[in-house]
């Protein structure tokens, strides 16, 4: 079977490598791709924008699943077109992508099926906005209501910092995402990643991680894309597990199919771990970057296979999904002055030597530029290991880390430390 994998992060390089090893695969493409998923894939200079270019090249090479790996182009609706022509295709359509695209639509499916997530408010203008603040405690949390690349949330300690944020949403600060704010009570907790694999009508678990936002060592700095993240969170036990398929992606999926927009590809759940059990943060669409790396180190089963199966709505058919108990940690490795401007063109060496075995080096923001591999973005590798404990697998990350010659980049050095400390107890 030929498929077209759409995406050019670490996310995309660590599918593709998945996907390679099935013995259902024809022919790999990737648009837009990268370098290093070019050793899986032929890579092809389509936009997934340009939906009518993706249409296109998919008939003429016979493509049978679209893989699709970012969130821009689900909301934007290329499944749709795509599931109209008849495609396979992996990720949801426009509507039921809103789970993410919109994060009033969130809240007010959550409200009306008595789903666990934060107390909220709407608002489309700032004097509403201001109002509504007056019903909630500090800190309070304001979010721009649509895509935001993860920067669209505000924590505010104070009542003049949550004014000044909102002040920032309505002056254009965020651009059409923050032309509406969702105004949130602040949860305490430990935060977990959840996954679900689903056609719409089954709903297999797919792992969980834990990641690392801030940029600084110590959970300190600016927020970024992740610096890193490991799988399984253990925090998050089968217990909570279970509770969490029931009270939140459960009713999720139903309240989607019981409207006609059912859901189907992977759905992410950012979870808070309250006293009270999982609350609901956030839906994401897709797989995580980085926390796709970790969980495609661990997985055993056929990707494609599985992938294959929800497109075509048979995932009731298809073996459950396999992992080895073994976790795995990835380490971001980034452009310095990242999260702000990164500095691009650093020459990146030493690849080969530095992965093996258990360790996978995926590219992120790379290049090529006259056969030598440089640095074109702010993430630019995860450095991915297995390992018999979290200590290990991150002993063994960092080895690899610094045996990259990468003068340009940097990483963080405690990767992993609330799994490590409770693997100490
Ligand atoms: P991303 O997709 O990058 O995770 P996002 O812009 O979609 O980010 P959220 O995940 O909703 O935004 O929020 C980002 C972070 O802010 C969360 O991971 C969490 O740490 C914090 N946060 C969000 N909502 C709450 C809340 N109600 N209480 C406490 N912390 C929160």
């Amino acid at each position: 079977m030929n498929v077209l994998l759409l995406g050019s992060g670490g996310r995309e390089h660590a599918l593709a490598w998945k996907l390679a090893q099935s013995p259902m695969l024809g022919k790999l493409f990737a648009a837009p791709g990268n370098p290093g998923i070019a050793e899986h894939a032929t890579l092809v200079p389509i936009d997934p924008a340009d939906h009518r270019n993706v249409v296109d090249f998919c008939l003429k090479n016979s493509v049978e699943l679209i893989v699709i790996g970012p969130e821009a182009p689900l909301v934007d609706g290329l499944a749709d077109n795509l599931r109209t022509m008849g495609f396979g295709v992996f990720g949801p359509n426009r509507i039921p992508a809103q789970l993410e695209g919109s994060k009033g639509f969130t809240k007010d499916l959550c409200a009306r099926h008595a789903i666990p997530t934060a107390r909220y408010a709407r608002a489309s203008d700032r004097l509403a906005a201001e109002a509504a603040l007056e019903d909630f405690g500090l800190p309070v949390v304001i979010k721009a209501d649509g895509l935001a690349a993860g920067k669209g949330v505000i924590i505010a300690e104070t009542m003049e910092e949550a004014q000044a944020g909102l002040a920032s949403m309505f002056d254009g600060g965020f651009g059409s995402a923050g032309s509406e704010v969702v105004i949130e009570e602040f949860l305490t907790g430990e935060e977990a990643s959840f996954f679900v694999m689903t056609d719409g009508v089954t709903a297999v678990p797919f792992g969980s991680a834990q990641d690392h936002k801030r940029v600084g060592d110590g959970d300190t700095g600016p927020n970024t894309g992740g610096m890193g993240a490991y799988s399984p969170a253990s925090i998050l036990t089968p217990d909570l597990e279970t509770k969490a398929m029931d009270e939140i992606i459960r009713p999720t999926l139903e309240a989607l199919a019981e409207q006609g927009t059912p859901y189907s590809g992977i759905l992410y759940a950012g979870l808070m771990l309250t006293p009270d059990g999982p609350s609901l943060i956030e839906y994401n669409a897709r797989f995580g970057d980085p926390e796709c790396q970790v969980l495609m180190m661990r997985l055993e089963s056929d990707l494609l296979e599985l992938m294959f199966a929800v497109a075509k709505g048979r995932l009731a058919e298809a073996p459950p999904p396999r992992f080895s108990p073994s976790p795995a940690l990835t380490l971001v490795v980034a452009a310095r002055g990242y999260p702000g401007a990164a500095e691009k063109g650093g020459p990146i060496g030493g690849l080969e030597k530095a992965g093996g075995e258990n360790v996978k080096i995926f590219q992120a923001g790379t290049a090529s530029e006259n056969g030598v591999l440089v640095a074109s973005g702010g993430r630019v590798l995860n450095v991915t290991a297995l390992g018999a404990n979290v200590a290990e697998a991150q002993r063994s990350a960092y080895a690899a880390a610094e045996a990259i010659d990468f003068p340009t980049g940097f990483f963080r050095r405690d990767i992993g430390w609330r799994e490590i400390a409770r693997e100490k107890q």
